[in-house]
């Protein structure tokens, strides 16, 4: 069954969620649809120990929506071949919601005594910045003990994302005065001038070592060559590995100073997702990697540049271990693709996490 769930379109996004809901429907576990005005509804599945009170929560976390708008699967259609089942969101992340489903297959078939109720979570708008869902992930992250995501891993050995950078954007404005650039240039005060001198100054908050980047990747101004330039703009690409980091470019941003006389500064925008850091899963990747190593796989973790889900909740102080999901490559782009053969010992994986964390 294929079924298209661009962030943007609610009725497909909703078609979407009721095939996955059916799926879960089957296994006799409680599953919510959380109904949404714009975006698709998400979906809330409760797995709650047999006959006991739960002890505490785990959650499980993904989007169903992607990037991809109605209609590409004409063009990237579903299709398996030489081990790789392709599809648009087939990687980021449809696959990994399979994985969990089978996940849960596998506890309740080995009928174990579940001491702690889990929450699986399938949200819609994941890829345009979790607006309509946050406020829900973050209160069932709260109610847990920790948090696994379906994301995709990286790389042809599917590492875990123990470390995502934060992300955010601003915009810098800058209003000079305008006049005529032949006649009166000592009565203008250039904005583009004045946005130049500040880019080079924010140019050196980089920091690679750190995993600090701020990067100016839209600037406009002026409207004529003869005519100095009233107003200029930039926006700016903000990512940062620590928490620490990110307070320090947003509160190095907002002291910004104009450098030319008469002219003003607008700065606006900040980090949407914090940073996901290390330290807050170390644990929870120790006892991922063994579990790993007593089902013959083998688990390494690495750092991701840009943001998921996984950002909101580990900024909680939540343990949060993300990328979780397929093993695969080419996540938002025509080639797509996941590893079948990898699936089942990712399914794996995640049920012995569930069991005995
Ligand atoms: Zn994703």
């Amino acid at each position: 069954m294929t079924s298209e769930s661009p962030s943007l379109e609610k009725a497909a996004a909703d078609r979407c969620c009721t095939v996955v809901s059916k799926e879960w429907r089957k296994h006799g576990v409680r599953v919510e649809r959380i109904p949404q005005k714009h975006r698709g509804d998400h979906l809330r599945i409760t797995f709650a120990p047999f006959r006991t009170r739960p002890a505490g929560q785990l959650l499980v976390l993904g989007h169903y929506d992607t990037v991809y708008s109605s209609g590409t699967l004409t063009k990237m259609p579903f299709r398996i071949s030489g081990g790789k089942a392709y599809g648009p969101g087939i990687f980021d992340m449809k696959a990994g919601i399979v994985q969990a489903l089978f996940a849960l297959q596998a506890l309740l078939r080995a009928k174990l005594r579940q001491q702690k109720q889990i929450v699986f979570l399938w949200t819609s708008d994941e890829e345009i910045g979790s607006e309509s869902s946050r406020k829900l992930l973050e209160t069932e992250a709260r109610r847990s003990e920790a948090v696994f995501v379906l994301e995709p891993s990286f790389g042809p050995h599917g590492l875990v994302k123990t470390a995502r950078k934060g992300v955010g954007q601003a915009e810098l404005i800058v209003q000079g005065r305008a006049s005529h650039a032949g006649l009166a240039p000592e009565e203008g005060i250039n904005a583009v001038h004045e946005l130049a001198a500040q880019l080079t100054r924010i140019e050196k908050w980089n920091d690679t070592r750190r995993g600090i980047s701020i990067n100016a990747d839209i600037v406009e101004g002026g409207t004529r060559v003869n005519v100095i330039a009233e107003r200029a703009r930039a926006v700016l690409d903000l990512r940062a590995l620590r928490i620490s980091d990110m307070h320090s470019v947003e509160s190095r941003l907002h002291a910004l100073r104009p450098v030319h006389k008469g002219a003003k500064l607008k700065i606006t925008g900040g980090f949407d997702r914090p940073p996901l850091e290390r330290k807050n899963c170390a644990a929870l990747f120790a006892r991922a990697k063994s579990l790993a190593k007593q089902m013959n796989l083998s688990l390494g973790q690495c750092t991701a540049g840009g943001g998921s889900d996984g950002n909101f909740t580990g900024a909680l102080g939540i343990p949060t271990l993300d990328g979780m999901g397929a093993v695969g490559d080419g996540a938002h782009s025509d080639h797509e693709y996941v590893l079948i053969n990898t699936m089942p010992g990712r399914a794996a994986l995640l049920a012995a996490l569930l069991a005995t964390c």
